[in-house]
Order: C-alpha cells, then sequence, then structure tokens
C-alpha cells in the first residue's frame, strides 16, 4: 500500500530545548547525562508526534547534537589529528564543531541552498575509516524500546565526500571513496541485524552538475552497498536530477526519493527512467517554507505516480528533511486567524502527508475535511486584498532606470569634490558592539520594562558614544553604531508592510544557534522611512561624514520565508523599491554616504551553474533599482562578508556599487587578484581585521595586507576597513583595533606622500 513517510524532523525542539541544553553543557552548568536525557525526550516527543500526524515511516538518526555531517565524520572515524587524542567522546564530538584553546574547530558552511550550517569534514593524505555505528544503533532501538519501528538516516558516501575537504592538499577526496565503503557496508548490515528493513540514504550531491568522477562514485559506491542488506531509499532533494536522472533512477537500490516541490517537472522523466522494481517516494510537501500545501495540487502529482508505479511502490513525503521548517504553528498565538490558516509547520506538513496518502489509499472522502480545508484557505489566500495590493503591483511593474545618472569615473570626481576623502580613506562595516547593555534595554523595552522615550534616549547615548570614539580614533567616514536593531533583517522587516513574524518560528542555523526568519507573505512597501532617524540624528552630532546603513533586497528576501505566488524576482523587486524610497530620503536629509549591504547575494545562487546567470540577473538588477536614483555626488556602498568572488565577478561589477567592503583578511588578500585580473573599476575595502578572531591585529600586520592590497588593486581605488560589522566584539578589542587600523591607513598614505 501507498505509505506516508517522513525524511527528518527538527531537532531543536519547539522551545529550543536542544539550544538551552547545550548551552548549559557547554557552561559546565549542566553534566552530559542532562543533556542526553533532553535529547531522549525530544527524540522520544518527536517520534510520538510524527506517529500521531499519522506518519507510517519515521525516520531515526535524523535527530543530531551539532550537525549530521559531524555526525558522519564521527560514525566513520573521520577524526581530524587534533582532536584524536580526547577520549572523551562528547568532549571530542564538540571540540571538533567548536574548537578548543589547542585545536582550531573544524570548517563550517551552508548546507546547499540553505540557512543550515554544516561541519566541513576534513581527510587526510593517509586517512583511514573505522565504524562507529553506536549513534545509529542506539536510537533505532530507542525508538524502538518506544513501540516505534523507524527507518534510519544515513548520509550518502558520495555527497559525503563531496562535502569533505581534503586537508593535506593534492588529492581528492573522492579517492578515498574505496576505502570508506567498507564502513557502509558494515553499517548497513549491522542496521538489518538489528531490525532495520529500510534505510534512508540521503545523496543531495545527485542534484548538482556532477563531474564523471562523481558519477563514477555513484556507480561504484551503490554497486556495492545496494546488495549490504537492507533495502536503500536514495533521497535526492533541493532540485532537479536532470541530466542526472538516468543515473539515479538505474543504481542498484531499492527506492528513489525526489524532490517535487523544487521540481514538479522532474517526475514525467523519473517515472519513465525508473526501473519496474522499484519504490518511488515523491516530495509533494515543502520542506522548505512555511505555506500550507494546496493540496488538490499535490494530489494530482500523487495520482500520476500511483498510476505509473502502482499501489505497493509509491511513497507520500515532504519534500526533504523537515530540519528547514518550524516545528507547530499551534504554538504562534499572536499570529492572526487568517494569517495562520495560510501556513504549516512541520507537524502540519505531516498531516498534509498523512492527508494525501490516505486519499489515495481510500478515496478524497477519507481525508475530505483536510482538503476542504487547504482548499478555503488556498482560496483566500489567493484572492486577499492583504496580499494583492494592485498599486504596488502598478508601481513595480514601472520602468525604473537601473544605472545611475553618470558613470563611476564621472561620479568617483564628483564624490571627489564634495567629500575631499584622504587616500586609503577608512571607515567602518556599520554595528558596534552589542553590549549586554544594549540588549538588556532592548528586552527591557520589549517588556514594557522601558518606555519608547527611555529607550530612544538610551539609543542616544550609545550612538553618541560611538560618534565620539570614531572622532577620537579619526575615522574618516563614520557610522552610528546599529545599536537600535537586533538583526539586519528583522529591523527592516519589522517597518514593512507585507512582513509577518512568529514567536516560535525558529529554524536551526548552525549548532545551538537558531533564527526565526520573517515571513513575507505579501506585497511589500515601506510606510515610512525606516532609518532616517537615527542616521540624522548621528549625522547631527558631528562634523565627519556619517554614512547611512540599510540592508539590501536579496539579502532580506534571501533571510525571509517568501511567497510562492509569485517569483522571487518579483517580491525582491518590490523589496528593492522599498529599500530605493529609504535610499532618496537618507539623500533628502543630507547623508551623501549609504552603505547598502547584501552578504547574502552569493548565497542566493543556484545549485546548478546553468541557473546563475539568471538568478544573478534579478538580484544584480535589484539591487541597482535600491540604488540607482541618487545624485552622482552621493557615495552609494556596499558590503559583502564572504571571500569567493572569483565566478561572480561580471555581476559583482554590474551592482556599480561606488565601494564595495568585502572580507579579505582571512584568505590572506588572495582574493584581491581576482578584482585585478578582472580590472574591478570602482573602489574596494579589503577587510584587513578578521572580526571573527577574538584578537587585535597590530598596525604591521594590516599595513602589511594592505600593501599586498595595493599590489593588485591600484592604491587609488582601496579603502580601509575592517571585515564585517563589529556588533560581535567588545569595546577594548574594537578601540585598540581600530586605532591600529587608522594608524596602518595613514603610514601608507605618508609613505605614498614620501615617493
Ligand atoms: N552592517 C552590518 C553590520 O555591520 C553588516 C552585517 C553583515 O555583513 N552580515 O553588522
Ligand atoms: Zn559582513
Amino acid at each position: 500500500m501507498t505509505r506516508s513517510a517522513n525524511l527528518g524532523f527538527p531537532r531543536i525542539g519547539l522551545h529550543r530545548e536542544l539550544k538551552k541544553a547545550l548551552e548549559a553543557f557547554w557552561k559546565g552548568e549542566s553534566g552530559a547525562a542532562a543533556l542526553h536525557a533532553t535529547a531522549a525526550q525530544l527524540r522520544a516527543r518527536h517520534w510520538g508526534l510524527q506517529h500521531e500526524a499519522g506518519i507510517e515511516v519515521i525516520p531515526s538518526n535524523d535527530f543530531s547534537l551539532y550537525d549530521h555531517v559531524l555526525d558522519t565524520a564521527v560514525l566513520v572515524g573521520a577524526i581530524p589529528p587534533r582532536f584524536a587524542t580526547i577520549a572523551d567522546a562528547d568532549t571530542r564530538y564538540f571540540a571538533m564543531a567548536r574548537g578548543t584553546d589547542a585545536a582550531p574547530a573544524m570548517e563550517m558552511t551552508k548546507w546547499f541552498d540553505t540557512n543550515y550550517h554544516f561541519i566541513v569534514p576534513e581527510l587526510y593524505r593517509d586517512q583511514r575509516f573505522a565504524l562507529d555505528a553506536s549513534k545509529p544503533l542506539d536510537q533505532f532501538r530507542e525508538a524502538k524500546a518506544l513501540g516505534i519501528k523507524t527507518r534510519p538516516v544515513i548520509l550518502g558516501p558520495v555527497t559525503f565526500l563531496s562535502l569533505a575537504k581534503a586537508k593535506d592538499g593534492g588529492f581528492d577526496p573522492l579517492d578515498r571513496l574505496e576505502p570508506l565503503l567498507p564502513v557502509y557496508e558494515a553499517l548497513l548490515a549491522q542496521l538489518a541485524a538489528e531490525g532495520a528493513d529500510w534505510v534512508q540514504v540521503d545523496e543531495p550531491a545527485l542534484v548538482l552538475d556532477l563531474s564523471d568522477r562523481q558519477k563514477a562514485a555513484f556507480e561504484t559506491a551503490y554497486a556495492r552497498l545496494g546488495k549490504a542488506g537492507p533495502k536503500i531509499l536514495l533521497t535526492t532533494y533541493f532540485g532537479d536530477l536532470r541530466d542526472n536522472t538516468e543515473l539515479a533512477a538505474n543504481l542498484p537500490v531499492a527506492g528513489l526519493h525526489i524532490d517535487l516541490v523544487r521540481a514538479p517537472g522532474q517526475l514525467d522523466g523519473v517515472l519513465e527512467t525508473l526501473p519496474a522494481d522499484r519504490t518511488l517516494s515523491i516530495g509533494v510537501v515543502d520542506g522548505r517554507n512555511i505555506w500550507r500545501t494546496d493540496l488538490d495540487a499535490a494530489f494530482a502529482l500523487v495520482s500520476k505516480a500511483w498510476d505509473h508505479v502502482g499501489p505497493d511502490r509509491l511513497e507520500v513525503a515532504p519534500s526533504c528533511s523537515l530540519l528547514h521548517s518550524p516545528v507547530d504553528l499551534e504554538a504562534e498565538t499572536a499570529l492572526d486567524a487568517e494569517l495562520k490558516s495560510w501556513l504549516a509547520f512541520a507537524r502540519q506538513k505531516l498531516e498534509e502527508v498523512s492527508a494525501l496518502t490516505l486519499a489515495q489509499k481510500r478515496g478524497r472522502g477519507a481525508a475530505k475535511a483536510t482538503f476542504e480545508a487547504s482548499a478555503v484557505a488556498v482560496a483566500a489566500h489567493r484572492a486577499s486584498p492583504r496580499i494583492h495590493k494592485p498599486a504596488l503591483k502598478a508601481r513595480a511593474a514601472e520602468a525604473i532606470p537601473l544605472e545611475r545618472a553618470s558613470p563611476f569615473a564621472v561620479r568617483r570626481d564628483r564624490q571627489k569634490a564634495r567629500f575631499d576623502l584622504p587616500a586609503y580613506p577608512t571607515t567602518t562595516i556599520g554595528s558596534f558592539p552589542q553590549t549586554g547593555e544594549v540588549r538588556q534595554a532592548r528586552a527591557a523595552f520589549k517588556k514594557g520594562q522601558l518606555d519608547q522615550a527611555g529607550y530612544d534616549s538610551f539609543l542616544e547615548q550609545e550612538t553618541e558614544r560611538a560618534v565620539r570614539i570614531q572622532e577620537a580614533l579619526g575615522l574618516d567616514v563614520l557610522v552610528h553604531g546599529e545599536f537600535e536593531r537586533n538583526d539586519m533583517v528583522e529591523y527592516f522587516g519589522e517597518q514593512l508592510d507585507g512582513f509577518a513574524f512568529t514567536k516560535n518560528g525558529w529554524v536551526q542555523s548552525y549548532g545551538s544557534r537558531c533564527v526565526k526568519p520573517p515571513l513575507i507573505y505579501g506585497d511589500v512597501s515601506r510606510p515610512a522611512p525606516m532609518t532616517v532617524r537615527w542616521s540624522a540624528f548621528a549625522a547631527s552630532l558631528t562634523d565627519r561624514h556619517m554614512k547611512g546603513m540599510l540592508t539590501g533586497p536579496v539579502t532580506i528576501l534571501q533571510w525571509s520565508f517568501v511567497r510562492v505566488d509569485q517569483p522571487r524576482s518579483e517580491t525582491c523587486r518590490q523589496i528593492g523599491l522599498a529599500i530605493r524610497d529609504e535610499v532618496l530620503d537618507l539623500e533628502k536629509a543630507g547623508i551623501g554616504i549609504i552603505q547598502i549591504d547584501e552578504p547574502a547575494l552569493r548565497e542566493g545562487l543556484p545549485l546548478r551553474r546553468a541557473d546563475w546567470n539568471a538568478y544573478l540577473r534579478w538580484a544584480v538588477d535589484c539591487f541597482r533599482l535600491s540604488a540607482s536614483g541618487v545624485a552622482d555626488d552621493t557615495q552609494i556602498h556596499t558590503h559583502m562578508c564572504y571571500a569567493e568572488f572569483n565566478d561572480i565577478m561580471p555581476a559583482i561589477a554590474e551592482m556599480d556599487a561606488d565601494v564595495i567592503s568585502i572580507e579579505t583578511s582571512r584568505s590572506d588578500m588572495e582574493l584581491l587578484e581576482a578584482f585585478g585580473t578582472f580590472n574591478y573599476p570602482n573602489d574596494i575595502g579589503p577587510g584587513v581585521w578578521d572580526i571573527h578572531a577574538p584578537r587585535v591585529p597590530g598596525r604591521e600586520d594590516m599595513e602589511a595586507l594592505l600593501r599586498k592590497a595595493a599590489r593588485a588593486i591600484p592604491p587609488d581605488q582601496l579603502w580601509v576597513n575592517p571585515d564585517c560589522g563589529l556588533k560581535t566584539r567588545a569595546w577594548p578589542e574594537v578601540k585598540a583595533s581600530l586605532k591600529n587600523l587608522v594608524a596602518a591607513a595613514k603610514a601608507l598614505r605618508n609613505r605614498a606622500a614620501t615617493v
């Protein structure tokens, strides 16, 4: 019979219980036993919840204390040598994730195109593997003891190796497939011996552009693992199999899962290609977003698949693990009923999966109420005047020039005349330390213990203090410090129309860190200026130049749950127009330098190269839309905090910001070669202080970095600034570091003057 299945459940807990338990453990406030007890309670609760929602195939080993890729490294014994001597398993695990005084943490990076970060496995030249199957086995038994027979989830060997990094260079992690496979074979055999009939093996790499080596690795791996014992559900998600359809469908395993939310079009190709004895799992409920499923549309896909594969070989599932969605909509007591009726979190998504399965097995009548509620909500959503604002749609359809009035060369002269900045001008990225007092004042204000006037005067004091410190340090372009902001997206979302916020809509970002992304549910507009008050106040305190500080449209989009009833590009354009209004209001208020941050521009890149250009086209255009309305002598800055620019350089140049500040210090200025070779036309501020490390950089260090930069970039294009905002740092190190930074810039100016 057709079965309802889940691929993974959020680990963190409705009230972020795991976060709290982890942090208490790390601080030494509680012991390992308490941490493991909380983890076991969460697993038990989540298994029960999935069972109650009517899910027949429930996963185990989807739980993790930190990250499932790190778990996989431990599982296969890929422990980096610097941690190998730590005997206690928990201590070692968290040391790998978070580092110790003696051993830096393993690297972390984004999981495909999500905002979840995984720990990058490290492989060494003489890498050996050894199975430690305790976690998947224990968790399988734990569920069994509760009366729930689960399908264990493991990360497949080819994706694991594709995500890994060769640490001592000179080899491809895929070279290590042969020694890794016996470990996987042994694991599968042990799971089978324990009673697991099926194992979910995640291979999301199958939706990427694959090299011939990777394709061959899939064939080698599954020729062996397919025979290792339990039936394998090869699980793909986040995109379309496309040119990998033949490969994925024909691997000798028992079943295949495909993501029909991201890529509904792949169903036909898969149905044609998949051998007749395979199980097909179709992901028809969105695991990545929070909107209620249109059950009629999803049911059409279920029926089509059912017609092809028949009743015994079909599974209905979410598109991917529900790791990326919040836990339970029921906990949202503050959202209005209408908005709530448009949403589904993990628990509600599983109810949708069950309803679809039931309808396929016993006819639509069996899930009548759920289908009707979905149809009502979907129709109301389509027509709601809260969502669709004709005037905003009309405005977004207007042709607005994306180009600045004059080319950069002309603007540069006008800006030079207006601002009269020295060579190697110094600035910062925007935020100054969010101290305990700042956070306490905000919390008190939110709780009503501090009134608006009291909060404002507190923020004024903090802002003034930051301005005086910057003046004393001798910085050239000042910032107000962003003390009024809790988060660079939330601050804007709260002031824009078309956005909503949840109380418990937490999603794991990494380890114990969670984010609560805003919901963009309707057409976006800006009812009133958002930042002018604070920028104008700060500017009024000083004769120096004050930089206005905004978050760009692509970043606001990327870090939110975005509506799916129109293309992302259209939503982004509406945000771009709102930011454009803000830019023009800042300009009117006399703010001549305005920074529009786009740290998320690169992470929005589609998984497949063939899709990059279309994305970059609209993303860059939305940025330009927000920036292009200003006069030539208004200086637009942008900021991006990452170092991989090589492959998107033309798009960065097309953004045409007058100044871009970027992260470089960690890569020792290497990326500047890309800017140099490309002849990047506008000004660049390569970060000379790695603000992620709690270390005060010396003047000489920064001078050396700048000299290195000046070899790749003409010195008259260079700015001097840190890598990123300073909100996570403390004042003493900020002052000491910026003092050295200003001294480094001055030293370079003097040298230039004497030669
Ligand atoms: N202006 C922001 C800040 O300084 C930029 C943060 C970011 O790049 N992520 O905090
Ligand atoms: Zn940054």
